[in-house]
């Protein structure tokens, strides 16, 4: 049967895989070795599921937005991951990925983070579980988030400014790297997102994949039938769209709608719409979609967003992009702002700035009344404030 799950050599497609510096094999081949038994094993899932229950709050809520379908003319269901303790899907993998730490004997954690929603959440389980956290962070970042530096330091962890290059998250990626190649007996380097070299992209699409396993359960009891006609999600490397289609991937009655960030527009050359405006290349050990100019150099991504601000995507969502099993649509910054305004005013609910570029497709899609869409709200918008205060008259 066809798939579009990660195949034994880790590709989805032509995209994926692992090109790594030669010292870090051993540690990438340790963790593709463990991942799949860890993740089996009695003693993991009952320790993550009784974490994601009691600690993250789930189930999160599949909320019937009754306004909002109206406008839209078909049956809108938001799932509601910015009701998770510290408001954004990312705790699910940095829990998961931090028990499957532990079971590799490894006590110190490394990460990368842009706007620092990733940090947060890593500081936050290795507060929970007694760990060391590392956490890499471009200096221009640093500077632009500073509550979230804040948080890091409240839960622990030790902030490192990076300053080379642009001094954001790719440089930051670069310095966690160097950090795992320097300590690869004792660190474990905990990915953010659906990217990176094989096993990541598929370990963090399990993680998250309770998401869809939840909308299975939920629909079943609202509608009757355990499957929607659309779903819909933001990417930026793509983890919380991998969560919510992963039950549903190979199920071709269940449309899949991925919005990117479309900047101020993706010819303007200021935007993050990576499937769109992007060539195939290699970024952070994975082969995939990445904005690059003639010669190969990566491009610097732009968004409103600051978690949609990467300038490669996850090869799952390359791949179902170019199979064309998903609608890839770019959402621009003034149409998200906009849809992050009618989801408050409609249903009072202020989403984060990136799921707001999901709210963004609806007005792009020609829904039939009866379809049932399942929308993920990745995250809250408190930490967003002060960029939609400056829209407001
Ligand atoms: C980080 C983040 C994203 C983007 O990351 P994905 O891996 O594409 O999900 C989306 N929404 C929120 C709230 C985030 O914090």
């Amino acid at each position: 049967m066809k798939t579009y799950q990660v195949n034994q050599e880790g590709y989805y497609g032509e995209f994926g895989g692992a090109f790594i510096p030669e010292i870090l094999h051993r540690c990438v081949e340790e963790l593709r070795n463990s991942y799949l038994r860890i993740m089996e094993s009695d003693g993991f899932k009952q320790e993550f599921d009784t974490l994601l229950r009691d600690y993250v709050g789930r189930p999160s809520p599949l909320y019937l937005a009754k306004r909002l379908s109206e406008k839209y003319g078909c049956r809108i269901y938001l799932k509601r991951e910015d009701l998770n303790h510290t408001g954004a899907h990312k705790i699910n993998n940095a829990i998961g990925q931090a028990l499957i730490a532990q079971r590799m004997g490894k006590n110190r954690i490394i990460a990368e983070t842009g706007a620092g929603q990733h940090g947060v959440a890593t500081a936050t389980v290795c507060a929970l579980l007694g760990m060391e956290c590392v956490v890499y962070m471009g200096k221009t970042d640093v500077e632009r988030q500073y509550v979230n530096v804040q948080r890091m330091k409240m839960l622990g962890a030790k902030v490192v400014p990076v300053t080379c290059g642009n001094m954001t998250l790719k440089d930051a990626t670069n310095e966690a790297i160097r950090d795992w190649c320097c300590h690869p007996a004792d660190t474990y380097y905990i990915i953010g997102s659906t990217v990176g070299p094989h096993p990541y992209p598929d370990m963090v699409a399990r993680l998250q994949s309770v998401i869809s396993k939840e909308i299975r359960r939920q629909l079943a009891e609202h509608e009757g039938r355990d499957y929607p006609d659309y779903l819909i999600a933001c990417i930026g490397g793509g983890s919380n769209a991998a969560g919510t289609v992963y039950h549903y991937i190979d199920d071709e009655r269940v449309k899949i709608v991925l919005a990117e960030a479309g900047g101020k527009g993706i010819g303007t050359g200021l935007s993050a719409a990576t499937i769109q405006a992007g060539l195939p290349g290699i970024i952070h050990g994975s082969r995939t979609l990445v904005m690059q100019d003639e010669d190969g150099q990566i491009l610097e991504p732009y968004s409103i967003s600051a978690g949609l601000d990467y300038p490669g995507v996850g090869p799952m969502h390359a791949n179902l992009a170019r199979q064309h099993r998903a609608t890839v649509l770019a959402v621009n910054d003034d149409e998200a702002v906009r849809a992050a305004f009618e989801l408050t005013r409609l249903e009072g609910i202020i989403p984060a700035l990136e799921s707001a570029h999901a709210l963004g497709a609806l007005e792009k899609v020609n829904f039939k009344p009866e379809d049932i869409v399942v929308l993920t709200v990745s995250g809250r918008g408190d930490k967003d404030i002060d960029t939609y205060l400056k829209f407001m008259q």
